[in-house]
């Protein structure tokens, strides 16, 4: 038997399905039931009839999962798959701002560790980011982790006041204007299609900014033929596979998150065959995240 065969088999048998961010690679994309950006992804967790998650990307991602379904089991077949924007905000800088503004809200990228997403407000997601800023009353927003998702927030929603954290993602952030334009010189009639984690630079010079969803979307129903592509490069399966007849440029560097590329078929067969790696969480403790994760579903509708 196949491993995909014998993956099929025990997710039957577990009553599991699998979840996949677009950045694991190709083959586990291949057989996930369910693949999307990080707001579809929570989105999708919380519908879910089965008793078993297998969450094939980092762990916020499955943290935030356990935290909305403190009932369900959820596995992650590499317990190290890490984001590591997500431990760039401490919450002793939270507490500072909040002492200075009275009117503020703390906006949390859900790219952070369920310990910041307490001490804050709401969570927000590349997809979903302007409209629920737009939506909250409050004047001042102390967005954390990312400051250039937070900065590309603040362009669109002028009329309120960001204070900005350090924190970045470092393969977005790595993303060099320089190599950029040198593929926009070679293939001049090439949409430049950004996710928001990139730098304000690369930012500026884009036809299209949004999550990787987005720029999956845009890539299909834009009438051009040819892209280039400034995120990590596991949406090319996505990309490829649904616009076979148009060509996808990536940066020399190429933009590739290791822990996301640590998950493999052979990972996700060993965790639903042993129930290893399942995200601990009691109901209490979800209890104590959920918040912010829950405002960000009910803002975003
Ligand atoms: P999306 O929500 O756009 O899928 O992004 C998640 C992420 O980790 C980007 O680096
Ligand atoms: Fe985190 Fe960057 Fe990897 Fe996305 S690409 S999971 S932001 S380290």
């Amino acid at each position: 038997m196949s491993i995909v065969d014998e993956i099929h088999q025990l997710k039957k048998e577990k009553k599991a399905v699998i979840l996949a961010h677009y950045y694991v690679p190709g083959e586990v994309q291949e057989i996930a039931d369910y693949i999307g950006d990080s707001f579809y992804l929570s989105k999708i967790a919380v519908s879910l009839q089965a008793d078993t998650i297998v969450f094939c990307g980092v762990s916020f991602m499955g943290e935030s999962a356990k935290i909305l379904n403190p009932e369900k089991t959820v596995l992650m077949p590499d317990r190290q798959a890490d984001c590591a924007m997500a431990h760039m905000a401490v919450k002793e800088t939270i507490q500072k701002v909040r002492e200075k503004y009275e009117d503020l809200a703390v906006v949390c990228y859900i790219n952070s560790t369920a310990e910041l997403k307490r001490y804050s407000d709401v969570c927000v997601t590349s997809a979903n980011a302007v409209k629920i800023v737009k939506a909250l009353p409050n004047k001042h927003i102390f967005f954390i982790p990312d400051r250039n998702l937070a900065h590309h927030v603040a362009k669109q929603v002028p009329e309120k006041h960001f204070i900005y954290n350090e924190g970045y993602c470092p393969i977005h952030d790595e993303v060099r204007e320089k190599e950029v334009r040198k593929l926009k010189d070679l293939h001049p009639q090439a949409q430049i299609l950004t996710h928001p984690e990139c730098s304000e630079k690369i930012c500026r010079m884009s036809d299209y900014i949004g999550s990787t969803s987005g720029i999956i979307a845009y890539a299909g129903r834009s009438p051009q033929k040819e892209f280039i592509i400034c995120t990590e490069e596991g949406v090319r399966y996505m990309l490829e596979k649904e616009n076979p007849e148009k060509i996808f440029y990536f940066t020399d560097t190429v933009p590739i998150c290791k822990d996301m590329k640590s998950i493999t078929l052979e990972k996700i067969k060993h965790v639903l065959k042993t129930g290893e790696n399942e995200v601990q969480m009691t109901k209490a403790e979800a209890a104590v995240y959920e918040k912010p994760l829950k405002r960000m579903l009910e803002l975003a509708k």
